[in-house]
């Protein structure tokens, strides 16, 4: 085979999308219940979106988006992350008007050309939230306590829980000032690409994976020093709420996001189980990210979690994953005349809520039989000329190898009754 996926990308079999479907259906049932409601944006947006909303200097839109011109030579992005997308869809639908708040979950793949390593692949997919339209430290807690139930809820236990405060528009340039300073003094330690960081946004700096980079961050000044009034009331507020909620976190100083849009509170969700790649989801407070894409002032909290190292986690954690679903009934036939009929017997059952299996590759009765042991059905249904024309079929119980004659009209009604008592 000479086709294969491109690099950094990876199919979902079937027994990692249903992990994956399990993520979804799990996350749709609990973001709900805290009042979210479900959204979809196009794969691809106007790359002005993203080089706006996330911001020139970042690696993403540096080095890490997938750009082309269309054949009407429109310069489009694929989304390399959704809440600039979804930020716009607020804003281009007036989701919030009448001063709402607006609670939207999604899930999707995500596209960043970045070197393939585990965890992290070029199409990957995400699950996030996005709450639009206000400024309550209550939104923040929120935000952080359901990231931390979901994953509770998935099974996982060994989380930590990461918060910070970033500062706002008045209290953020005394400290990008105060932290440009300092990486100037330091400039030979710091990588290229932090020598380049400082001058554009020095607290991208926080996000270089470089150790030497990340023993210069460790003794940079903090955010916490520079706060104002209202950005530190704000932090305090979010602390109290968490305690209130009985949730366990620590403050780290350098938990400091990449993004341009994001203020005030930023959090993360790690897996003690994961290595160097441990970050499940995280997110934060972006209060102007709505101005940067053309919008109206609009307060905004969010966050985001990645579903292969969530995977990742679960199976470091030995969660028991959902499996395949079992079939509990094989309809044989004994010769090809009764094969409609097998067809017609298999849709009423499966319509009735049993789940049924016939053959599609004209096997023998000797090979449907095979097959249906190697499935592991409860009962074999098996329909004979001489039978169907009387209006039966022979059901067979699998294990104890008892036959009976049933009669077709009461097929459904006998067949759940003893699945039921087979399974409980
Ligand atoms: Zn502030
Ligand atoms: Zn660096």
């Amino acid at each position: 085979m000479s086709i294969v996926t491109p690099k950094g990308t990876s199919d979902m079999l079937p027994d990692v999308a249903r992990k994956w479907q399990f993520l979804l259906a799990t996350a749709a049932e609990l973001f709900e219940a805290y009042g979210y409601e479900p959204i979809d944006t196009p794969i691809f947006e106007a790359t002005e979106l993203f080089v706006r909303g996330i911001g020139e200097a970042t690696d993403i839109v540096h080095k890490e988006m997938y750009t082309f011109e269309d054949k009407g030579g429109r310069s489009l992005t694929l989304r390399p992350e959704l809440t600039a997308p979804v930020v716009r869809a607020y804003l281009q639908h007036n989701l919030g008007g009448g001063g709402r708040l607006v609670k939207l979950y999604y899930a999707g793949p995500m596209f960043r050309f970045e070197r393939p390593q585990a965890g992290r692949s070029r199409q990957f997919w995400q699950i996030g939230i996005e709450a639009l339209g206000a400024e309550a430290p209550s939104v923040d807690a929120e935000a952080i306590v359901l990231l931390v139930r979901y994953f509770e809820r998935l099974g996982l236990r060994d989380l930590q829980v990461l918060i910070n405060s970033m500062g706002c528009v008045e209290c953020r340039p005394a400290y990008r000032e105060a932290l440009a300073a300092y990486l100037r003094g330091r400039t030979p330690e710091l990588c290229p690409d932090c020598v380049r960081r400082l001058e554009m946004n020095p607290l991208r700096v926080f996000d270089c994976k470089n150790p030497e980079c990340a023993d210069v961050m460790n003794e940079a000044p903090e955010v916490a020093d520079f706060t104002c009034g209202d950005c530190a009331e704000h932090f305090n507020e979010v602390k109290a709420l968490l305690a209130e909620a009985g949730l366990a976190y620590e403050v780290d100083a350098r938990l400091v996001r990449g993004f341009d849009y994001y203020t005030k509170t930023t959090f993360e969700v790690r897996s003690s189980q994961l290595g160097a790649q441990n970050a499940l989801g995280g997110g934060g407070r972006y209060d102007g990210l709505a101005e940067m894409i053309g919008g109206s002032r609009t307060p905004g909290v969010g966050f985001a979690l990645g579903a292969e190292r969530t995977m990742l986690a679960l199976e470091a954690e030995d969660v028991s994953m959902p499996a395949r679903p079992p079939v509990h009934v094989f309809v044989a036939t004994v010769d090809e005349t009764t094969r409609r009929a097998a067809f017609g017997i298999v849709g009423r059952l499966r319509e009735a809520q049993i789940a049924a299996e016939m053959d599609h590759m004209g096997r023998s009765l000797k090979g449907q039989m095979k097959q249906a042991g190697k499935s592991g059905v409860l009962f074999a249904a098996i329909l004979g000329p001489d039978e169907a024309a009387r209006g039966e079929c022979t059901v067979r119980d699998m294990e104890s190898g008892e036959e009976s004659a049933v009669p077709l009209a009461d097929l459904e009604e006998w067949l759940a009754e003893r699945i039921k008592e087979e399974i409980m």
